[in-house]
């Protein structure tokens, strides 16, 4: 498609996630502009209970600043085990400045003994997208799976190395990022998303 004549501003600082947004919107009419190039310098507190609240959050904020449309996303990790824990505070896990190699490793302690039809966990994404007008859209995706009980892979990030995908026989940081981003609760999410603003003939 050439030339776009319509814009969103997704709420990201993240590079990765603006890639892969802007290939999922390719064959549409809109144009992704990250919160810098629109000029928009937010610092948000991410203070909600849920993913959607986050993501909303996020959204609202940046739409209010700005005046136009925006997306914003929020993700974690569950896991059934830990009483959906990280959840929200996937990031924050003990300590955002405490590397992941330490976070899984703790993790898969604390469920070792454990079998694995109690270790079910899933990868959440939460999309939201705010327009001027006050509406809200809301998508979320997840990628199903299990902590496994080593740390494999060299893939993805985060928690990737840790969860094991039944259905790939393989863990979430050996899949090459097309079929991640195929698999993948942000990817699932992206494109419900994209579906969603058709739809509404939005976009
Ligand atoms: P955020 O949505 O960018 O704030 O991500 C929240 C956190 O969830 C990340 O920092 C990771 O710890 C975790 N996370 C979200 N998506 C993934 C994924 O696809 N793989 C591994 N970890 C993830």
């Amino acid at each position: 498609m050439g030339e776009k004549t319509k814009r969103i501003i997704f709420a990201t600082g993240n590079e990765d996630k603006l890639r892969e947004i802007r290939m999922i919107l390719e064959d549409t009419d809109v144009e992704i502009v990250s919160m810098r190039e629109a000029g928009i310098d937010a610092d948000i507190v991410e203070d909600g209970a849920t993913f959607e609240e986050n993501a909303a959050i996020k959204a609202k904020a940046v739409m209010e600043r700005s005046g136009e449309m925006v997306l914003a996303d929020d993700s974690g990790l569950e896991i059934d085990f830990l009483d959906r824990a990280p959840g929200v505070y996937s990031a924050r896990f003990m300590g955002t400045d405490t590397s992941y190699e330490i976070k899984n490793n703790a993790i898969l302690e604390t469920l070792s003994g454990v079998p694995d039809e109690k270790r079910s966990a899933r990868f959440v994404c939460a999309i939201v997208c705010a327009l001027p007008d006050g509406r809200l859209f809301t998508c979320r995706e997840t990628m199903e799976g299990r902590i496994g009980y080593e740390i494999r892979g060299g893939n993805g990030f985060g928690y990737d190395p840790i969860f094991y995908l039944p259905e790939c026989g393989c863990y979430s940081a050996e899949l090459a990022p097309e079929k991640k981003n195929e698999l993948s609760h942000r990817g699932k999410a992206l494109r419900s998303m994209r579906d969603l603003l058709r739809r509404e003939t939005i976009i």
